[in-house]
């Protein structure tokens, strides 16, 4: 039996590419059941699986659905059964209700697919290519019933493959062997994802636990796994880790664990990869999601892998009502604080995410939620619009109801592309109303979370918002204030086109969505390049960059709302001022990579600066001249990695367009460094003296979690 698992990723303006270790693992599965029976391969892109469906079809082809390519893999089952009509079709993931009803309709609408998975796939999937060898068919009707799989015939009654106890115990162990992550063999391992480890555009995937133990309602996560945390075998991930270092050309890997950080064992993987990164020099950088309510170890994992992996604590809201609805539990804002502060100690940049509009949230709610990450010191707030992923609380009809939710649909950024000639994309249901937040507050918004992304993610202006914060004023209301100013160049120019583009992004239903963008006058546009589904943010983020003087102007109001709302020295406030505009690298591929600057200022002045961290601590007060100097700098391999993408994008003809895409993929830098080191190494947190209060009770909480 020959077998061909797909996880596929679209052909143009794809985000992450990562090995498909989920489909390895599939095909694990079957090949430790069936052994020299069925043989397997698997693909990530489009054109080779149809190249290979059209030269050397299978007997049974499947697909991994998520958000990011679910239209995709159902153009290519398509196409797959017009190619040999008797192929068995199978999909599995995360991107369709996963109960009787929800299954039923996903495949009454994608008659292409045979069998839907939804849950864990590796031990239903070998289920069913068992009951095809029994019954030697691939015809569904005939094989009339496995567990595990939902086949699409007229009353079928799904029933979910549940994890058998270890009966030696009696108990369900959270590593016991009986649960799929630890029952098949490893794909890494038996050397079945070598060919993805070879190239060099494909990041290394990892997974050393599957699900999560909490259930935030708008999350998918712990869904498959029944809200439990199913931990891998630790030798047999580190095992992996080795190899994979050994074998990988990627510098970036990624976790797939929902709470890096939660159990002891992460301190001893966090401690292999570095060991592996001074073996082979990989993993540059390691992408992983912080676990919720375990400080100490995530601390703990975060000093081992000090610079190569970001910090991020989401917490989605700061509204005690709306997490009471969403159902989540973040840290309390005095331990949030905490662990900002010493991991900012450490140097290290610390993140957090807010979505919205949530349950019971209101423009207000949020907006103070956003002042709460200002205040508590967060380096990023990133803020994104809730999508809707099928199988999640949020996603129900009755949360629907109950919160007033109104959607919106509008083109998914995970790229698209031309397959057989039809223009293939995918979709993006997210809410744009609730019964507490208003469409026209949604549209408002945009341009307060624009203003967070350039001043504070992107750091243009950002000595000022620190001194503002300092002084007792909040980014939130400087921002509120810009937006407000209809007439200033800022609005003509950037926020309302920005606000008007958002709007016109979103489409009342998928059909109508699916509609205009199978017109063939808008996709040849898109396929000439002369429009493009572009993330809005970053497009208009990138438009102001090349507009010195707007940049410059922008700044300018911001220390005029300063000066205006507070008693703020004079020269303190030029000061700081000037030092924002000195920080932009206006000329982005002049080869002038450093500057020195000096700064007139009092003694009193300079302290301040030291206090409020604008310049480092470690900066000398040049008495006689009343003075300082700074030194900016611009790290040169940064410069080359930037401007050679930029000259390769054509950015003399289209800089906007080559400075979007460069920000995107993560290498537009626009700011000088400084030597503003705030790091107070000295003051290294020493955990006998641990601030959260909550630890024992967390630690408890695991331990109910995981018997
Ligand atoms: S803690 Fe994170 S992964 Fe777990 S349910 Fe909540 S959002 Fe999802």
């Amino acid at each position: 039996m020959k077998i061909y698992l797909c996880d596929l990723v679209h052909d143009i303006g794809q985000r992450t590419r990562v090995i498909p270790l989920g489909i390895g693992t599939i095909a694990c599965a079957v090949k430790d059941s069936y052994n020299d029976q069925i043989s397997t391969k698997l693909f990530i892109e489009a054109k080779k699986i149809i190249e290979k469906l059209k030269s050397d079809p299978p007997d049974v082809l499947a697909f991994s659905n998520y958000i990011w390519n679910t239209r995709l893999s159902l153009k290519i089952a398509k196409l797959a059964k017009e190619i040999k009509p008797n192929i068995l079709t199978v999909m599995g993931g995360p991107h369709a209700r996963p109960d009787q009803e929800g299954l039923k309709n996903f495949l009454d609408k994608n008659k292409q697919i045979d069998a839907y998975i939804p849950f864990e796939g590796e031990a239903p999937f070998a289920a069913l290519m068992g009951e095809c060898l029994k019954k030697k068919t691939f015809d569904i009707k005939k094989i009339g019933f496995v567990q595990g799989s939902f086949l699409n015939l007229e009353n079928y009654k799904f029933e979910r493959l549940m994890v058998k106890n270890d009966d030696t115990s009696k108990k369900e162990k959270y590593n016991s062997a009986y649960y799929t992550i630890n029952r098949y063999s490893s794909p890494y391992l038996n050397g079945d994802l070598d060919e993805f480890l070879d190239d060099p555009s494909l990041s290394p995937m990892l997974e050393s636990n599957r699900g999560c133990p909490y259930s935030c309602t708008f999350c998918a996560w712990g869904i498959g796994s029944g809200n439990k945390l199913i931990k891998k075998n630790l030798d047999r991930f580190l095992d992996e880790m080795w190899y994979i270092g050994k074998k990988t050309k990627g510098d970036v890997w990624f976790m797939a664990d929902a709470n890096f950080g939660i159990v002891k064992d992460d301190i001893t993987i966090a401690k292999t990869l570095k060991e592996i990164n001074k073996k082979y020099g990989s993993p540059k950088t390691f992408i992983y999601h912080t676990a919720k309510n375990n400080a100490k170890l995530v601390f703990q994992v975060a000093n081992i892998l000090g610079d190569s992996a970001p910090v991020n604590i989401a917490v989605q809201s700061f509204d005690p009502k709306v997490l009471d609805k969403i159902k989540r539990k973040n840290l309390n804002n005095k331990e949030i604080s905490q662990f900002i502060k010493m991991h900012q100690a450490e140097g290290r940049t610390t993140t957090t995410d807010l979505l919205i509009p949530q349950s019971a949230e209101t423009l207000e709610s949020h907006l103070t939620s956003m002042r709460v990450g200002f205040e508590l010191g967060f380096d990023v707030i990133n803020t994104n619009i809730l999508r809707m992923l099928p199988g999640t609380e949020m996603e129900s009809d009755k949360s629907r109801k109950e919160f007033g939710f109104k959607t919106l649909w509008r083109p998914m950024d995970s790229g698209h592309g031309f397959y057989e000639g039809e223009f293939i994309f995918e979709t993006d249901e997210s809410i744009m109303e609730t019964s507490t937040f208003s469409i026209e507050e949604m549209h408002y918004v945009k341009s307060i979370h624009f203003l967070t992304l350039l001043y504070w993610l992107h750091g243009v202006g950002k000595p000022l918002l620190k001194l503002a914060l300092n002084i007792g004023i909040n980014p939130i209301d400087i921002f509120i204030f810009l937006a407000k100013d209809q007439k200033s160049e800022l609005s003509q120019k950037i926020l309302k086109p920005l606000q008007q583009e958002y709007k016109e992004e979103w489409f009342e239903s998928e059909e109508e969505l699916i509609k205009h963008y199978s017109k063939k006058e808008v996709y040849e546009k898109l396929a000439t390049g002369e429009v493009e589904l572009k993330k809005l943010n970053l497009k208009y983020f990138a438009n102001m960059i090349v507009e010195i003087d707007l940049l410059a102007s922008s700044i300018d109001s911001i220390k005029k709302y300063i000066q205006e709302n507070s008693k703020i020295d004079k020269e303190l406030l030029e000061t700081v001022s000037k030092l924002a505009f000195d920080t932009l690298k206006t000329d982005l591929t002049s080869p002038d990579l450093s500057k020195t600057i000096d700064y007139k200022v009092s003694k009193e002045n300079f302290d301040c600066l030291k206090k409020f961290q604008i310049i480092s601590k470690d900066e000398a007060y040049n008495d006689e001249d009343k003075s300082f100097s700074l030194n900016f700098y611009f790290p040169e391999e940064k410069f080359m990695l930037m401007t050679n993408k930029l000259k390769e994008l054509n950015f003399e003809e289209n800089p906007k367009n080559a400075i979007y895409t460069a920000v995107c993929i993560g290498i537009g830098k626009f700011l000088y460094n400084v030597n503003t080191n705030y790091a107070v190494k000295e003051s290294s947190y020493n955990f006998d003296k641990n601030p959260f209060e909550r630890l024992p009770e967390d630690q408890k909480e695991i331990a109910q979690i995981h018997p």
